[in-house]
């Protein structure tokens, strides 16, 4: 398959999803609570590092912490901020190290107890964990803050400096360019050009941008592959999201005031409430949406939806069932 000419990005559809995106709000707070004062900076970094290292293919993530009930990524985050504070003796790259199966299982579970833990792919993520405190440990005086500090603070080298970690291999770098927005926007590793920085693809933003319409997929054969969920290769995997990174630069280049971050929590939000994989998008019944009450979006992004999907007044899937019916692609992954 010819990849250059199978994909499109519709630069007039970037511009009209910036002009949408720019109004909706955003509550950072609760994108990014912070760990208790007494963690300090270095435990912080860590954790942010770790939890970003670890966060793919997290569905099987579902329960209760903290009396709320959260999944996914949510989920992870929570219960890994809640094992931090319960243990904070076990959140140091020599500790890491020790980690077993059982002690990621209680860490990533509802109460502490590894029985009850939904977590999978636990030797991938125990590797993951791993590779991260011994690269930090041989690399940077086992200190997440000393990787900063070793960088010249720009983009590009803190990318190169993450990339020998196996967790940060990505050649989309999704989950490096997630941390690096992540750590900067917490004030922990403030980046001198946060211009530089790209929207995290992963498979929600991928579904959302290619039912928006921002990448038109133009070949029958890439059409059928992400239709009928046929597994694809990394390349074609790469080719689709460095191309929806592509279209995400364009809108947030022609869209004065709006990040990177800002606009990947928003396709994120969307494509794990609105427009999830689990069901047909809710555009598909405008104005009597059913997920309300376990509705994610509307917390950070607080506006009154109208049981809508907040992009359907730009989004080419809300009109047209062959933009709709697209999905990210098939492809078994550690990156996102
Ligand atoms: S409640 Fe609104 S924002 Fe949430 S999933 Fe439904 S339509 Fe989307
Ligand atoms: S309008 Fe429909 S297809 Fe488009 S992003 Fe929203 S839910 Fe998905």
């Amino acid at each position: 398959m010819d990849l250059s000419t199978a994909l499109h990005i519709d630069r007039g559809q970037c511009r009209a999803l910036g002009q949408v995106a720019i109004r909706l709000p955003l509550r950072r707070e609760r994108l990014m609570p912070p760990l208790p004062a007494a963690a300090g900076e270095e435990t912080e970094a860590l954790h942010w590092i770790i939890a970003t290292a670890i966060c793919q293919q997290t569905r099987t993530l579902d329960g209760v912490i903290g009396g709320k009930r959260l999944r996914g990524s949510d989920y992870l985050l929570a219960a890994l901020r809640q094992h931090l504070a319960d243990h904070p003796g076990r959140w140091t790259p020599g500790a890491l190290l020790a980690w077993t199966e059982e002690e990621l299982r209680s860490a990533v579970s509802d109460g502490g107890d590894p029985a009850t833990s939904t977590l999978d792919r636990l030797e991938e993520r125990l590797r993951l964990l791993r590779g991260v405190a011994r690269h930090l440990l041989d690399a940077h005086r086992g200190s997440a803050m000393a990787l900063w500090r070793d960088s010249d603070r720009t983009v590009a080298d803190l990318l190169a400096r993450l990339a020998p970690m196996e967790a940060f291999a990505d050649p989309v770098a999704k989950k490096s360019h997630l941390l690096l927005s992540f750590l900067h926007e917490r004030g922990l590793w403030p980046l001198v050009d946060p211009q530089n920085l790209e929207t995290a693809i992963d498979y929600h933003v991928m579904r959302v941008a290619l039912r928006l319409g921002l990448v038109e997929v133009k070949t029958p054969e890439l059409r059928r592959l992400l239709v009928d969920q046929v597994p694809v290769s990394g390349e074609v995997d790469s080719a689709l999201r460095l191309a929806v990174r592509r279209a995400c630069r364009e809108v947030v280049g022609t869209t004065p005031g709006l990040t990177p971050f800002r606009l990947d929590h928003l396709l994120w939000m969307v494509g794990r409430n609105c427009c999830f994989y689990e069901h047909p998008p809710v555009c598909t019944t405008p104005g009597r949406c059913w997920k309300m009450n376990i509705c994610s979006l509307l917390e950070s992004i607080p506006h009154d939806c109208g049981l809508s999907c907040p992009l359907s007044c730009v989004c080419r899937g809300a009109a047209d069932e062959g933009h709709r019916t697209l999905r990210e692609t098939a492809f078994d992954t550690h990156y996102y």
